[in-house]
């Protein structure tokens, strides 16, 4: 299979609060020269500004045939009132395209599935594929391997999934990369990953491991290693890459030219590395969600449970993008310490403990 790498809009150079436009201009730039065309955006990217820099930057500067585009129906981003057809007309506008070239529905887990088969979401990607306004449709995803296999069951008319794949969670029981890929692969649908580098963390390895990668290839990155695990997946046909340089845009160009497959020795290095990553001590929560219905500050517990997971593994900054956005409604410094969620923890977790530093790291 044919192996693409992904521009993904979402982690762009900044230059104060806003996106420096001439540098993503220069990446884009580079990036188009170097043979790569995939380019990944949706609404919520850069406080709903990441579609018209990508108009800006590429479509209003390089030639239709040389670029494709995937955007995404983010459900949680439709205005009252608002049907996915005028959202999905606006999405055009903005990026000054008359067509995707893939859509997908955002961020799906197993509430969203729910909505989207009560609201048509999924007969509405069916209704632009047909008419031609998006030449590929799927979903990206963020659940369990279970709740995926009851997805693609119902949708076989998916053509492609997106899913949370790096070798430090391959064998996690929260992100479930292994499980997840295996459920696509059950299902004959072609993967795109996103989030190889698990959003730049596997970047910067604690020492010990990164030695490990070192001692192997020292003129590899270490970022690089994650970017070669998830593209040489044989299911998976594009791997995204959130870039926001020159050095990571080279480094990713390079590892994906004329890509070759990780080898055995490679593969039991990445081994060696989950098992030290695997020493560190973790939250064991299993992101079962019976928490969540019972926490009346309205705390997204799983997720900042796997945001302290992170931050115990990689350090707090490198963390600090997913606490920012999981933590965008409700702050863990708001725990009540009413110990609700702690009474049905089948895990017996002391979260308000776990609150407490997450509040003393991020907050
Ligand atoms: S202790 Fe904190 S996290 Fe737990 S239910 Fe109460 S408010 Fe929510
Ligand atoms: S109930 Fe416990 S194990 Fe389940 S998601 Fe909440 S914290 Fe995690």
């Amino acid at each position: 299979m044919e192996k693409n790498l992904c521009f993904g809009l979402m982690r762009l150079p900044q230059k104060g609060d806003a996106v420096d436009l001439q540098a993503v201009c220069a990446l884009a730039d580079r990036f188009l020269e170097k043979g790569f065309c995939w380019f990944d955006t949706a609404k919520p990217y850069h406080g709903g500004n990441s579609e018209e820099i990508f108009r800006l930057a590429v479509s209003e500067r390089h030639k239709r045939e040389t670029f494709k585009l995937a955007d995404k129906l983010s459900q949680n981003m439709l205005q009252e009132g608002e049907t996915p057809r005028q959202f999905f007309e606006k999405q055009l506008e903005r990026t000054g395209l008359d067509c995707f070239d893939r859509y997908l529905l955002h961020a799906m887990d197993a509430p969203k599935i729910a909505e989207a088969d009560e609201k048509g979401y999924w007969e509405f990607l069916i209704s632009l594929k047909k008419e031609g306004l998006a030449k590929s449709i799927g979903f990206s995803f963020h659940d369990t391997a279970e709740v995926l296999d009851k997805a693609l069951a119902a949708h076989p008319e998916m053509d492609f999934v997106q899913l949370q794949i790096n070798y430090a969670d391959w064998e996690s029981s929260g992100v479930q990369s292994r499980l997840c890929y295996e459920t696509a692969e059950k299902y004959g649908k072609k993967v795109l990953v996103m989030e190889p580098v698990k959003g730049g963390m596997l970047a910067g390895l604690p020492e010990e491991a990164a030695k490990v990668l070192k001692a192997l290839h020292p003129d590899w990155s270490i970022a690089s290693w994650a970017i070669r695990f998830a593209a040489g997946l044989p299911q998976v046909e594009t791997v995204l890459s959130g870039m926001s340089d020159q050095s990571q845009l080279l480094d990713n160009m390079a590892v994906m030219t004329d890509f070759s497959p990780l080898g055995e020795r490679e593969l039991s290095a990445l081994e060696e590395v989950r098992t030290i990553l695997e020493k560190i001590p973790q939250v064991p929560c299993t992101r079962c969600g019976y928490c969540l219905e019972h926490c009346p500050a309205e705390l997204p517990i799983p997720n900042l449970l796997g945001v302290l997971n992170s931050s115990r593994l990689f350090g707090a900054e490198p963390a600090r993008g997913s606490f920012n956005w999981y933590a965008r409604k409700h702050k863990p410094s708001e725990c009540l310490r009413c110990h609700a969620c702690e009474k049905v923890c089948p895990q017996h977790l002391h979260i308000p403990e776990y609150m407490t530093e997450l509040k003393e790291s991020f907050e």
